[in-house]
């Protein structure tokens, strides 16, 4: 047998007598009734649910599990029969870390790594991962040699976008060579286990089922689907043994090329295993094997730049200064000049530089662009892009918009020299960059002066802002003569297509009409495309004939009608990345909201995750729909089955979050004030009969109107 095979088998064979002794121990320790789950996701154990479409709920369902593991190792020497049995040793994996959870509470609360990751974090990686902002999937797993190996390794993906997870002490290696870490930052410690490998395995595995509609047990459409739509890949650091190996073999089974730093000479697969042992080469081989091309940006400034510092978080005492509305003048501000009045790539600091000895600053940040395809309509689409370009600089937090934001800038980022003119530069590379087709010439001033920054705050600022709202405002479905798809999640959701009206925004929550119409202008054959509203044949359901020939040819011929305002009559399908989810509650013939944050349980019965798990995947599913947030308050918000009204449950922060629109629409369309006081939410009621109770003492208008199905 050849040493790799034989190291496969090897492994496999040592998982699967561990799992079984485990197995076997738990259910003499806990009885086979005993209850044993994942937290927070509606697909079991999801890599026995989506190859073979067990649901295992009990330590009684684990030992025909054990059994097919054992099936898959079938000890004769050919590479895919022994990758199979890398597929035995993630199964055995899998449920080796279930057994963890089986008394309930986190057992990863002491360890460094996070262990199991839930759905809803899953769907929050969608919109990155199709827009390119994650290019990229990297496991990173053993103990390196020196320590600075791993950390030069991890730093260099953390600067790319790449998502890096991590297991065993390349953990503490890394951490101790100064790598920041956490799901906000792109590099997830999952645990110290090989076995918690898996957490990641399941993370491919649960995109699979939430947005690629691949039906549990379809073991082969499942292997499809990972290999082609999930750019992962797995780097090992250190000796092997052979259960990582038996464990790289089932990376490589769901189509993850592994590369290690020893040298395995002939044994090495091309494209499939192979050695890197100089780590300079490690980042740019393993992105050359999946194909993952990297924008490199070159920006004049002191500090890194990536979409990985985006989350960020910079406490008051880590902080050298700060610009914050709420002591300050603040306001950002993208308008739109002739070309003859822009000079091209013209950088002015009015005011202060931040090393003047203040802490705290006023800050007019004040883009003037110019083109003869710029729109005015295209100015917020810019400058919301703002937060994200000014978080991408390491040592530099942002939050908010407009006039209301706060900025920090750590002492880290100071010492390494940013200053004013760096912000400027920022911004003149990256909307040159994205906004290309449209801007031609580009000029910035940043105003840390109090009454620059307080007249252009007064005279420019507040009136574009409120011209803006009241354009949006005006702007219904009614008042334009296109609606646009969106398509980009076709990537992971191949079916799926999002129609997004001025009314309706895609349920990303990330897509409005303007960024549709902008996307359009930006690239011509791109994922927006413009949908004629001629011929509407229901305008209560919102049925178009361009829709459905538009979202019919976007969906391959899988979808024949899509209604734009009804939930019950084929309603818009979800990828699975969506901001809230919608579902029927029959008790009160109403419908509770979700959002994704939200943790608890609903009056339906169900979590987020499982409602969410009714849905997806390009799928039709009337009775559940994703959404964004703002669609909430929307007029056209199941227009069809009598809009707002139909609401009967959200969780407290989303209804506190939409309260100030959705109570200004109620009072419009049906007289109701504080409509959202007739809203169950967590605290008021978590199952049907208490929340029925509640919506009767609080006269819900819902009780008076026609039943949903
Ligand atoms: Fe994906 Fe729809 Fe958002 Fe486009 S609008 S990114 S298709 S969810
Ligand atoms: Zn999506």
């Amino acid at each position: 047998m050849s040493v790799l095979t034989d190291l496969i088998y090897g492994g496999s064979n040592a998982v699967a007598g561990l799992t079984e002794g485990a197995v076997n121990d738990a259910i003499a320790k806990y009885g086979a009734d005993r209850k044993i789950v994942f937290p927070d996701t509606a697909y079991y154990f999801p890599t026995i649910y989506a190859a073979t479409g067990v649901k295992v709920t009990t330590l009684g369902d684990l030992p025909a599990c054990v059994g097919v593991l054992k099936s898959l190792i079938s000890n004769k020497e050919d590479l895919g029969e022994a990758l199979n049995a890398g597929l035995a040793t993630a199964v055995g994996a899998e449920i080796l870390e279930a057994l963890k959870y089986v008394e309930g509470g986190d057992p990863y609360a002491k360890e460094t790594g996070i262990g199991f990751v839930p759905d809803p974090i899953i769907r929050s990686l969608g919109v990155p991962l199709v827009t390119g902002d994650i290019p990229g999937v990297a496991v990173v797993l053993g103990k390196a040699a020196e320590a600075s190996q791993v950390a030069d390794v991890v730093k260099d993906y953390q600067s790319k976008g790449i998502m890096t997870f991590m297991i065993g002490d390349c953990i503490e290696q890394a951490a101790e060579q100064g790598v920041k870490m956490g799901l906000e930052l792109r590099v997830v410690p999952l645990g110290h286990d090989v076995t918690s490998v898996i957490h990641v395995v399941t993370v491919a595995i649960r995109a699979a089922l939430i947005f690629g509609n691949v039906q549990p047990g379809d073991l082969q459409g499942l292997l499809a689907y990972t290999k082609e739509r999930v750019p992962a890949f797995v780097n090992t650091f250190g000796e092997l043994n052979n259960v990582v190996v038996s464990a790289g073999a089932g990376a490589i089974a769901l189509g993850f090329p592994v590369i290690v730093d020893v040298d395995l000479g002939e044994n090495q697969v091309p494209g499939a295993l192979e050695s890197v042992t100089d780590h300079s080469m490690t980042v740019k081989h393993s992105l050359e094997l999946r194909n993952i091309k990297i924008k490199v940006k070159e920006l004049p400034i002191p500090v890194a730049f990536a979409s990985a510092f985006e989350g960020e978080i910079i406490r008051k005492a880590d902080m050298q200064v700060e610009f914050w509305s709420a002591k300050n003048t603040t306001c950002e501000l993208v308008t739109m000049r002739e070309l003859d009045q822009v000079e091209d790539h013209k950088i002015t600091v009015v005011g202060p530089d931040i090393d003047s000895g203040e802490t705290e600053y006023a800050l007019a940040t004040y883009i003037e662009v110019a083109g003869p395809k710029m729109q005015k309509d295209f100015e917020a689409v810019i400058e919301r892009k703002i937060h994200a370009w000014f978080n991408y600089m390491e040592g530099v937090m942002h939050t908010g918009q407009r006039n209301q934001f706060r900025i920090r800038i750590s002492k880290d980022a100071y010492e390494k020299g940013l200053r004013m003119k760096h912000f400027a530069e920022v911004l003149y590379v990256m909307i040159m960059d994205e906004f290309d087709a449209v801007v031609d010439k580009c000029q910035v001033t940043m105003v840390t002066d109090p009454v620059e920054a307080k007249r252009i705050l007064d005279e420019e600022a507040m009136p574009a802002y409120n011209a803006r709202d009241e354009r949006l405002a005006s702007m219904t479905d009614e008042s334009v003569d296109h609606f646009y798809t969106c398509t980009l999640c076709q990537s992971f959701a191949p079916a799926h297509c999002c129609v997004v009206t001025p009314e309706r925004l895609g349920l990303c929550g990330a897509v409005s009409w303007l960024d549709a119409k902008a996307t359009k202008e930006l690239n011509d054959a791109g994922p927006s495309q413009p949908i004629s509203k001629e011929g509407c044949t229901d305008p209560i359901k919102g049925y178009y004939p361009d829709v459905d020939r538009m979202v019919n040819e976007a969906s391959h011929g899988a979808l024949e009608h899509v209604s734009l305002y009804s939930i019950m009559e084929d309603p818009m399908t979800s990828c699975g990345c969506f901001e809230c989810i919608c579902g029927i509650e029959p008790v009160s013939n109403g419908v509770v909201i979700v959002n994704r944050e939200f943790a608890g349980m609903t009056p339906t019965g169900m979590t987020f995750g499982e409602l969410a798990s009714m849905t997806g995947g390009g799928v039709q599913t009337p009775g559940f729909m994703g959404h964004g947030r703002h669609f909430i308050s929307s007029k056209k918000f199941m227009y069809a089955e009598g809009g707002v009204e139909r609401i009967v449950w959200m969780p407290k922060e989303l209804k506190d979050d939409v309260a100030t629109k959705l109570n200004a629409t109620a009072k419009e369309l049906y007289g109701i004030d504080n409509f959202t006081d007739m809203i169950g939410d967590e605290t008021i009621c978590e199952d049907a009969e208490s929340l029925l109770a509640f919506l009767q003492e609080k006269n819900h208008p819902v009780l008076g109107m026609d039943p949903l199905m």
